[in-house]
């Protein structure tokens, strides 16, 4: 176990998530939560699910599981959970006035030296700190859902963001086997979302077009392209897939071009393509199955990760 502390605001799906991750390498780990029994809730729930990995073989870090379980704390108050943290990792509900809200109380009690750094999914870091008074410490620090099987996370600063945090919370991501990328500056969607996006729109005109119906849509993912994004990423995909990147440049540039020209508009996700997709997806997994489903996806991503730390 280490000295340091992390203070953990919010203890909702991802905040628990967290809380293990910093744990995982010997973090002091204190969770808040406006609702107390969100804090109790939490602690039970780690202490289960550290003892399930554990007893599977799969819990992340060198310590026993005991070890990472005694790491975590429960505390009653802002105040409390800010003191003397390296870290402060935001993990309150994705609401701009709620965060703003919590932002103030914050800026009154943390120090000038923790780090200030929301899990948020959507909104800038700049919209987020404006206003703060300590708004140099803050970064979005963006997991992706489940974080304990899948290591990105997106490093994002406002522009008036102190150079020194990027580096130090990059290194504390790293250290607790997360694979941090930072972004340069920020952008909407930072960069998980805008490639996501680029490719619902294109699945959501697929079926809206009656070209593929959900399922084989989502083969061309999982079966396909998902095989090797995997393990390398679209621009070393192109490298490979020529004899480097600007050989696979000269020769497809332009049926790429091409092709992209019949993508039409951006879609928006309403209406009657909306239905059909649902009614496939239900079919396919009801919702009342989804939580099943959760459960077998995890398995399939902690088998992925193995995998991957082999090759
Ligand atoms: P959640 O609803 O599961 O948990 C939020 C927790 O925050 C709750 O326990 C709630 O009681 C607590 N809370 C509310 N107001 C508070 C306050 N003022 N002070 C302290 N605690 C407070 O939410 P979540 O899914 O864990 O999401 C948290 C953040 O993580 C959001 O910004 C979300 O966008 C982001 N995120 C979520 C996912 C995901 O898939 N769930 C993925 C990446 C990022």
């Amino acid at each position: 176990p280490k000295n340091e502390k992390i203070g953990i605001v919010g203890s909702g799906i991802i905040g628990r998530s967290w809380a293990m991750l910093f744990a995982s390498v010997g973090y002091k780990v204190s969770i808040f939560d406006i609702e107390r029994k969100q804090i109790d809730s939490a602690l039970v729930e780690i202490t289960k699910e550290v003892k399930r990995l554990e007893s599977q073989k799969i819990l992340r870090g060198k310590l026993s599981g005991d070890e990472q379980i005694a790491c975590v704390t429960g505390c009653t108050s802002l105040a409390e959970v800010v003191k003397d943290a390296v870290l402060i990792q935001e993990c309150v509900p994705e609401n701009l006035d709620l965060k703003k809200k919590l932002y103030t109380d914050l800026d009154k009690v943390v120090d000038s030296k923790s780090i200030i750094s929301s899990s948020t999914s959507t909104f800038l870091p700049s919209l987020l700190s404006d206003g703060m008074k300590h708004k140099s410490q803050f970064v979005v620090s963006h997991p992706v859902n489940p974080p304990y099987y899948v290591p990105l996370v997106e490093i994002v600063p406002a522009p008036w963001t102190d150079a020194s945090v990027v580096p130090k919370t990059k290194a504390i991501m790293e250290e607790i086997g997360q694979v941090p990328v930072c972004l340069n500056k920020e952008v909407p969607g930072f960069a998980l979302n805008r490639i996501q996006y680029c490719i619902l729109n294109e699945a959501f005109r697929l079926v809206a077009d009656g070209v593929l119906n959900v399922k084989d849509v989502d083969n061309v993912m999982s079966e396909g392209l998902g095989m090797r994004y995997a393990f390398l990423g679209p621009l070393e995909t192109a490298h490979l897939n020529a004899e480097g990147m600007k050989s696979y440049c000269e020769r497809y540039c332009n049926s790429m071009w091409n092709v992209c020209q019949t993508f039409g508009p951006t879609p928006r996700f309403e209406g009657p393509v909306v239905d059909v997709m649902n009614e496939q997806l239900c079919a396919m997994t009801p919702v009342d199955k989804l939580q099943d489903r959760r459960v077998w996806r995890d398995t399939c991503l902690t088998h992925l990760a193995q995998l991957k730390k082999k090759m």
